[in-house]
């Protein structure tokens, strides 16, 4: 991969004064040096993107949905290369960052068979008297430009959530990636435009968050779609005016480990650990609280203490790494504050606690109050806080007595108890015997609360990108 990166204007790459060092949150090596985008370039990328829509608006399905499968394959070829420098900018461990590089590819693959799946509906409309000889016939059509805004955790498919159902619905797209890890969405951009996308329906522009802030306010963007923290988002939305927007934001997800599971205590322990420390914890969906029947618990602690353990914490690049750095330095200190915090508070640390650098331990807290920081806000760290329940219906008001709701995970045997959580729990998504970590890219994806709102996956996000419009006919007219 090269180390120097132009940004990408309409399909064009410029190189700039104004350059960002991409550094690896393991080592501070520099991976990249990456050109910003300035106030004027932003300008000029909106006007091509509004141009653009003219073309992109009367793409056939089948152009649309070949230049989609191209880039699937396209990312599919380069998938160790963008493996290698998603594991060096963004500290993902090699092994889940090839899980991450194939997801795209996905991505892509599902948009590419949605763009020929934008139907419509026939409505007979001669329901009342006066209305004899009527019908409808509803259409999607495209928006307009789409501006999309992302976060460092999962540099790529975050990127592919917002560009493929974009291009898929007709779209043109400017995307403004985090300032940690804008490689793997300029890599994007390349795929794209070897993929045959017309040039111009495509930018992707590294710069500061403040100087990308007109752009969401800006009325020429029909749909803004930001995925990041809840306080960015619900900020920005504030900008947006009359435009949509979709907010896909941060979490403090829970599970709740029946007394009778659907599975082996082995396998949920399993589980756990995984979608508590997979990336550092540093996923929107990364359990942080688990709540586990008080018949189970002891043996539950036990296994999820000692897999706790013996997770290899490293560096990202070894293939035998299961937990990398964190984000960065501040963000490990941020950690560190407070499981400090809930230590202070009575909390006890049965593994982790320990910060090495931007490195921190896979820490299992236990005692920890709802009301400290690590239980009650997102922590978004390799830390997760184990309580104890007796009764299913405290277990689940447990788990809404958040401010967030993305996604629960259930492990039950008992349809009762998972029946009643699907219809009680306050969150997008409810995942039956597995963690709320789980996504296939298809999905109908999204939270509610400060979590945000709209969906992702990909014929989600198409509904979100279209307008409906009715074609109302007189036929005896
Ligand atoms: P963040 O700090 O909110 O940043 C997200 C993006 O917003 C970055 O590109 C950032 O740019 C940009 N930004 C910041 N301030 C801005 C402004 N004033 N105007 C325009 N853009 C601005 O989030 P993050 O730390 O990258 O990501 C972690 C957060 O994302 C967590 O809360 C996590 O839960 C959430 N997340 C949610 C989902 C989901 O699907 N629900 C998925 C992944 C992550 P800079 O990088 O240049 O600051």
């Amino acid at each position: 991969m090269k180390k120097h990166w132009g940004l990408c204007l309409a399909g064009r790459w410029f190189t700039t004064d104004d350059t960002l060092e991409v550094r690896s949150p393991f080592d501070g090596s520099v991976v990249a040096e990456v050109s910003r985008a300035s106030q004027s370039q932003i300008e000029e990328a909106t006007a091509h993107a509004v141009r653009a829509f003219e073309r992109t608006r009367s793409l056939s399905s089948y152009e649309r949905s070949v230049i989609l499968e191209a880039a699937s394959a396209g990312i599919a070829r380069r998938a160790e290369e963008l493996a290698k420098v998603m594991s060096l900018e963004a500290g993902k461990t090699i092994r889940d960052a090839r899980v991450e590089v194939a997801r795209a590819s996905n991505t892509f693959k599902v948009a590419a068979e949605e763009a020929k799946r934008i139907g419509g509906e026939y409505l007979p409309l001669d329901w009342i008297q006066n209305s004899d000889g009527r019908f409808g016939i509803t259409r999607r059509f495209p928006l307009g430009p789409v501006l999309g805004i992302t976060p460092f955790n999962f540099p790529l498919n975050l990127v592919a959530h917002k560009v493929a159902p974009a291009l898929a619905a007709g779209n043109p797209v400017v995307i403004k990636p985090a300032s940690s890890t804008p490689v793997c969405a300029l890599a994007l951009a390349e795929i794209l435009l070897d993929a045959g996308l017309p040039p111009d329906a495509i930018s992707v522009l590294p710069c500061q968050g403040s100087v990308a802030e007109p752009m969401v306010a800006d009325e020429r963007y029909k749909l803004f779609s930001f995925t990041g923290s809840a306080e960015v988002g619900w900020r920005l939305k504030s900008l947006a005016g009359k435009k949509r927007v979709t907010l896909e934001l941060g979490g403090n997800a829970a599970a709740i480990v029946d007394r009778d599971l659907g599975l082996s205590l082995e396998s949920a322990a399993e589980k756990c650990v995984r979608g508590a420390f997979a990336n550092a914890g540093q996923i929107c969906i990364s359990i942080q609280r688990i709540f586990v029947h008080c018949d189970v618990y002891e043996p539950f602690m036990e296994l999820l203490v000692s897999r706790t353990r013996k997770l290899v914490v490293g560096d990202p690049l070894e293939e035998a790494t299961d937990v990398g750095p964190m984000i960065d330095l501040a963000s490990a200190e941020k950690t560190e504050s407070w499981v400090k915090e809930a230590l202070a508070g009575g909390a006890r640390a049965l593994t982790g606690g320990v910060r090495r650098g931007a490195m921190f331990e896979p820490t299992v807290l236990v005692d920890a109050r709802p009301d400290l920081k690590v239980s009650c806000c997102e922590v978004f760290a390799p830390v997760v806080v184990v309580s104890p329940f007796s009764d299913m219906e405290d277990a689940l008001e447990r788990v809404n007595d958040s401010a967030f709701g993305l996604q629960a995970g259930v492990f039950t045997h008992d349809l009762r108890h998972a029946i009643r959580a699907f219809e009680r729990l306050e969150v997008g998504g409810v995942v039956l015997n597995d963690v709320p970590t789980y996504r296939v890219d298809h999905m109908p994806y999204g939270g509610v609360k400060d979590s945000g709102f709209g969906r992702e996956g990909v014929k989600y996000a198409i509904e979100e990108m279209t307008e409906l419009k009715l074609l109302a006919v007189n036929s005896k007219g």
